[in-house]
């Protein structure tokens, strides 16, 4: 028999799926961890188990208790799933430039949500601070901290990593992540250097972020934005991806993320968001440069339903110059 127990036991152990169409195009290895298989839908499944399951441990969660997060949705999904299996409340704090659907995900799944305006980390009225405060303030609440709780991370490199490894058998010559939190690049890279430090780790970063400049020349200094993508890219180097081995970093302009969205689409079959796109388009210029014969893997974070009113609808791209036909440029 091969049961899982309830929603947690479905958490993570996700296929490891070979993009073929692209990898016959570079004569390389391109291959994706399935976590839009993710009982939650997202990648943001994992650091929710175990950011929940810390807390747990460490007391600050009860029975009864309510768990805070500002979140750009995903990690918000799967915190709302998770307190409803283990009776928490659930309250979101969230920036109001986030697609419609994933507001309207979160509201069905249970959770209080908290729409706050859209302004820089700095200001005392973001909303990662916001949710840091009403934590604060409220009797058996936790502030689950995403960006700075390094429980998320360790989700990655206890699950995704390993589960990595073990997939490919060892065979991996290079890993393609994007970053919102750094939980999933800065755990996979931590596991994977461990097992052998030839594994090139690259950041893959959206226009509108600081990070490709920052592994560049070490400065967290912005690229111009905005971008269309959704819950990547960021202004600082967080907790979680502090002192993590990263080798080297590839920009993915809008045009290029929408390109491979639609292209896996097209040829593919697969209905992936824009996160995808980045870190798929990485994997491609990273097996370009390092030759055929090798094997590079990357994250698919979650399909392409909750954007319908933006990455999905053509009229909203036109407006930004933004083209879905256009093939993505090998
Ligand atoms: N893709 C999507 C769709 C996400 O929601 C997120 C998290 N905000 C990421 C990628 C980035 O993952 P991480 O927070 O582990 O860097």
């Amino acid at each position: 028999m091969d049961i899982k127990n309830g929603f947690e036991d479905t958490v993570g152990n996700t296929p490891m799926i070979r993009l073929t169409k692209l990898s016959e195009a570079t004569g390389c290895e391109i291959l994706g961890k399935a976590e839009f298989m993710n009982p939650g839908g997202s990648v943001k499944d994992r650091a929710a188990l175990w950011i929940i399951r810390d807390a747990e441990a460490r007391g600050l969660l009860k029975p009864g208790g309510t768990v805070v997060e500002g979140t750009a949705g995903n990690t918000g999904i799967g915190i709302a799933h998770i307190c409803n299996a283990r009776g928490y409340d659930c309250v979101i704090y969230m920036p109001d430039n986030q697609s419609q659907e994933k507001v309207d995900i979160l509201r069905t799944l249970g959770a209080e949500v908290r729409l706050v305006k859209t302004v820089p980390y700095k200001d005392p009225m973001n909303y990662q601070k916001q949710a840091g405060r009403y934590a604060a303030e409220l009797a058996g609440a936790v502030w689950a901290n995403q960006f700075d709780n390094v429980a998320n991370r360790l989700a990655h490199v206890e699950s995704t990593g390993p589960e990595i490894w073990a997939q490919t058998d060892g065979h991996v010559d290079a890993f393609t992540c994007s970053v919102g939190t750094g939980g999933t690049l800065a755990g996979v890279s931590r596991y994977l250097k461990e097992k052998n430090p030839k594994i090139e780790i690259v950041l893959a970063d959206p226009p509108g972020s600081a990070l490709f400049n920052w592994v560049k020349t070490g400065e967290a200094v912005m690229s111009p934005g905005p971008s269309l993508t959704e819950g990547i890219g960021n202004s600082r180097v967080t907790d979680n991806l502090a002192d993590s081995p990263i080798d080297d970093a590839v920009q993915v302009s809008d045009q290029e993320t929408l390109s491979m969205v639609y292209d896996l689409l097209r040829a593919d079959g697969w209905f992936f968001g824009s996160s995808t796109g980045v870190n798929v388009a990485a994997a491609v210029r990273v097996a370009q440069r390092l030759g055929p014969g090798h094997t590079i893997v990357t994250i698919l974070c979650d399909g392409g339903g909750k954007y319908q009113s933006r990455l999905f609808n053509r009229e909203w791209l036109a407006g930004r110059g933004l083209d879905p036909d256009a093939p993505f440029p090998m």
